[in-house]
């Protein structure tokens, strides 16, 4: 069995329906990167895969274990799964500390000390140890973005869902965002991401999915995606966007 295994999900709101029947797996230490256009399914399916959405019908497996349906423990799945949204989400009360601290004291059973003590080695790898008594307001949008990416390391997740984390950035913020998750994906963590870089989905994937109105239109390496499209549509979308 894969790692992450996700049959044939079909998700609605109300009666448009969203996600058409979606499989997709992926290995551990895989980067897989969604493209698509705007409204084509990808944050709702990554929010299904840490059930922030339900699914209507369809399997999400996580090394082994299922993730829909009832009786899942959803503190468990959301210390295994981090996400990461365009809008980072901060508490704006809470220093950076604070922020970065508050799920693995309250959900991961760690002594503050500790979570401390990790927190800041994860804050100095991206360059935001010396921001850790700031508020989230004082910072600039990439920097609060490198923060949301360390809040949810620090519950050392198993999977990482990134969604379209540096589309609400400045473009000259983008970079540093990017490269934290280009280290995360040569330390081997196992990502899925939703990306309008194509140059960086590009460069970090190790699958690319092509998301057109709610189904898996293309998916393969990222090579095949984006040298030698098979579908007219994965055309179509790569010459407007590329
Ligand atoms: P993408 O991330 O690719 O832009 P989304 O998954 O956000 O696409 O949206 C897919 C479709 O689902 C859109 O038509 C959007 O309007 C709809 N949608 C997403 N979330 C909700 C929601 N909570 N309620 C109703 N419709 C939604
Ligand atoms: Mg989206």
């Amino acid at each position: 069995m894969s790692f992450l295994e996700i049959s044939d999900v079909h998700k609605s709101f109300g009666h448009n329906e969203v996600l058409k029947g979606v499989s997709l797996t992926v290995e551990r230490h895989e980067v897989v990167c969604l493209i698509g256009a705007s409204g084509s399914g990808k944050s709702t399916l990554l929010r299904c895969v840490n059930q922030l959405e339900q699914v209507n019908s369809g399997e999400i497996h996580i090394d082994g274990d299922t993730v829909t349906g009832a009786g899942v423990d959803l503190n468990r799945l959301r210390r295994d799964v981090g996400i990461v949204f365009q809008s980072y989400n901060l508490f704006p009360h809470m220093s950076v500390m604070d922020n970065v601290t508050l799920a693995p004291i309250r959900v991961g059973g760690v002594s503050k000390r500790e979570a401390q003590e990790k927190a800041m080695v994860l804050l100095e790898s991206v360059g935001m140890g010396i921001k850790a008594k700031a508020f989230p307001d004082s910072l600039s949008g990439g920097q609060q973005q490198r923060v949301a990416i360390v809040r949810a390391l620090a519950m050392e997740p198993r999977v990482m869902l990134l969604d379209e984390i540096t589309a609400a950035l400045d473009p000259e913020l983008v970079g540093d965002v990017l490269e934290i998750v280009r280290e995360l994906a040569h330390e081997g963590l196992t990502m899925m991401l939703a990306t309008h870089e194509m140059g960086f989905a590009k460069e970090v994937s190790s699958q690319v999915c092509f998301l057109d109105q709610g189904a898996i239109c293309e998916h393969g390496s990222a090579q095949q995606i984006f040298e030698e499209p098979r579908e007219e549509r994965t055309q179509q979308f790569l010459s407007r966007v590329v």
